[in-house]
C-alpha cells in the first residue's frame, strides 16, 4: 500500500541510500539482482522496473521476455558489505507484460502454497539450519575444497580464525535484521552452523537466501570462500539445511501441533502433516535435495536422513519431533532433515507445505515412530517394517518427481515442466562422465 512505501522511500532516505539492488531469483534459487540508482526507486514501487525475462534459468517464454519487477517494501534491508555506496536491496515479485503475476516466479509459488494454507486457517512457520563449509582458495584464487581449519563439533578455540569469521556474519546477519540463535562449529573439519529465528515461511525463504549472500561475502572478505555444495569432500559429513515446522492458527497465533494428551505431543493434524510429506517425500526429493550431489550427502553414516521414517530420539529418522518439555508448547515442531542448502528455498518450503497440507486434507495416517539407529537395519528389517528409503540419485528423484499430481499442482505446470527438463539435462551430463574413481577402479582390472 501507499503508506508503507512511503515509509520505505524515507526510511531509505535517512539511511542515505545511494543503489538499490531489486533480487529475485531463478528455479535453481541463484539470487538475481537489477541495481538502480535510489532516484529511481519510488517509480520502481510504483510502477515496477520492466526487465527481459527471457535469459533467466526457468523464465523463459517463447514470445514473452517483457516482464516487470515489483519490489516489496517489507523486504528493505542495507547491504553492509557494499563498500562503495550505501545500497539497500528488496525481494521483488515478478509480474507479466499484462500485470498478472508470473506463475514461473519462485516467490509467487510460494506464495500460492502459503495462501493454500491460510485458506485453512493456518500460518506455515519454518526454522532452517544452514551448514557450510569455508575453504581456503588456492595461491592463484582457484577453488579448492581445502578446510581453513582442523575444528569439529562444537570446538571452541579462541585462536581459531573461523571463531572471528562466525562473529563477523553473525553481526552482519543481525544488522539486516536477521536474529541469530546460535553459532557453532560442525563435525567435519571447516564446517560451520549457524541458526536463525523461526519465522512464517516467505520470510524464511527470504532470510535463507540472506544467509547465503552474507556468509559468502564475509567469507571472502576474510580471503576465504564459502560453499552450501550438499557434500563437498567424500568420506565426511556433508552440509544440510534441515528445517523444523510447525502450523500457527492465524485466528489464536497458538501452535496447532501441540497436543498435551498424546504421548509425542503432536496433535491430529501434526501427524497428519507429518504422513503427508512422509508419503510425498520421495516425489519432492528433486526440490529439496536438487543437485548431483546432493544425492552423495543422503547416504547412511553421516547424520544425513536415508530411510523415510520419524522419531523422537534418533537422527538418523528422516523427521525428527524433538522431546516436548513443559512451557515449549508453542515449540512443538516437525524437523525435516532431506533438504540442503543448495536448494530454492521458496520452491522447497511451498512442495513441503503443499505435501504437509495434502497429509491433513487426506487424513493420512502417521506410521509408528522408529526410535533405533535405522542405519543399523538390514535389508529384512527394513522391509519387515515397510521402511522405504530416499531416491538414491538426481535421476531416481527426477522419476519420481515426475509421477507426482501433488508436485505438478504445488509449482504449476509452468515451474514443473521447465524444472523437469533442465533438471534431466543436468543428470544427463553428469551420467556421462567418466570419473577418477572409475579410472582408479578399472583401468588396469579390466
Ligand atoms: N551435517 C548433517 C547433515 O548433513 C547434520 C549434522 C547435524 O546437524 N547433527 O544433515
Ligand atoms: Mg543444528
Ligand atoms: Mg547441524
Ligand atoms: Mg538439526
Amino acid at each position: 500500500g501507499e503508506h508503507i512505501d512511503l515509509a520505505v522511500i524515507n526510511r531509505a532516505k535517512d539511511d542515505k541510500v545511494k543503489l538499490v539492488q531489486l533480487q529475485f531469483t531463478d528455479i535453481n534459487g541463484s539470487v538475481k539482482a537489477v541495481t538502480i540508482p535510489i532516484e529511481k526507486f519510488p517509480e520502481s514501487l510504483e510502477k515496477g522496473l520492466w526487465f527481459d525475462g527471457s535469459s533467466i534459468e526457468g523464465f523463459t517464454r517463447i514470445c514473452e521476455s517483457d516482464m516487470f519487477l515489483k519490489p516489496d517494501a517489507g523486504t528493505y534491508a542495507l547491504l553492509p558489505w557494499e563498500t562503495v555506496a550505501v545500497t539497500a536491496r528488496l525481494f521483488c515479485d515478478v509480474y507479466m507484460p499484462d500485470g498478472s503475476p508470473f506463475e514461473g516466479d519462485p516467490r509467487y509459488i510460494l506464495k500460492r502454497a502459503i495462501k493454500n494454507a491460510r485458506d485453512m486457517n493456518f500460518e506455515y512457520n519454518v526454522g532452517p539450519e544452514l551448514e557450510f563449509f569455508l575453504f581456503k582458495p588456492k595461491n592463484d584464487g582457484a577453488v579448492a575444497p581445502t578446510p581453513h581449519d582442523v575444528g569439529s563439533y562444537f570446538d571452541f578455540s579462541p585462536r581459531d580464525l573461523a571463531g572471528n569469521v562466525r562473529a563477523d556474519i553473525i553481526f552482519t546477519l543481525e544488522k539486516m535484521g536477521i536474529n541469530v540463535e546460535m553459532s557453532h562449529h560442525e563435525v567435519a573439519p571447516g564446517q560451520h552452523e549457524i541458526d536463525f529465528k523461526y519465522a512464517e515461511a516467505l520470510r524464511t525463504a527470504e532470510n535463507a537466501l540472506t544467509f547465503k549472500q552474507v556468509v559468502k561475502s564475509i567469507a571472502h572478505k576474510h580471503d576465504l570462500y564459502a560453499t552450501f555444495m550438499p557434500k563437498p569432500i567424500f568420506g565426511i559429513c556433508g552440509s544440510g539445511m534441515h528445517c523444523h515446522q510447525s502450523l500457527f492458527d492465524i485466528r489464536t497465533n497458538t501452535n496447532i501441533f501441540f497436543d498435551e494428551n498424546d504421548t509425542y505431543k503432536l496433535s491430529r493434524n501434526a501427524k497428519h502433516f507429518i504422513a503427508g510429506q512422509l508419503e510425498h517425500v520421495r516425489a519432492m526429493s528433486a526440490i529439496l535435495s536438487p543437485t548431483v550431489n546432493s544425492y552423495k550427502r543422503l547416504v547412511p553414516g553421516y547424520e544425513a536422513p536415508v530411510y523415510i521414517c520419524w522419531g523422537q530420539k534418533n537422527r538418523s529418522a528422516l523427521i525428527r519431533v524433538p522431546r516436548y518439555s513443559p512451557g515449549r508448547e508453542q515449540a512443538t515442531r516437525a524437523e525435516l532433515r532431506c533438504p540442503d542448502p543448495s536448494n530454492n528455498p521458496y520452491l522447497a518450503l511451498a512442495v513441503m507445505l503443499e505435501a504437509g497440507l495434502d497429509g491433513i486434507k487426506r487424513k493420512l495416517e502417521l506410521p509408528k515412530a522408529t526410535e533405533e539407529n535405522v542405519y543399523e537395519f538390514n535389508k529384512d528389517e527394513l522391509a519387515y517394517r515397510n521402511i522405504a528409503t530416499l531416491p538414491g540419485s538426481l535421476g531416481e528423484a527426477l522419476h519420481e518427481l515426475k509421477q507426482s499430481a501433488l508436485m505438478k499442482r504445488a509449482l504449476g505446470s509452468h515451474t514443473y515442466q521447465i524444472y523437469l527438463h533442465s533438471k534431466f539435462s543436468e543428470w544427463d551430463e553428469y551420467r556421462i562422465q567418466v570419473t577418477e574413481w572409475e579410472q582408479k577402479k578399472y583401468l588396469e582390472t579390466t
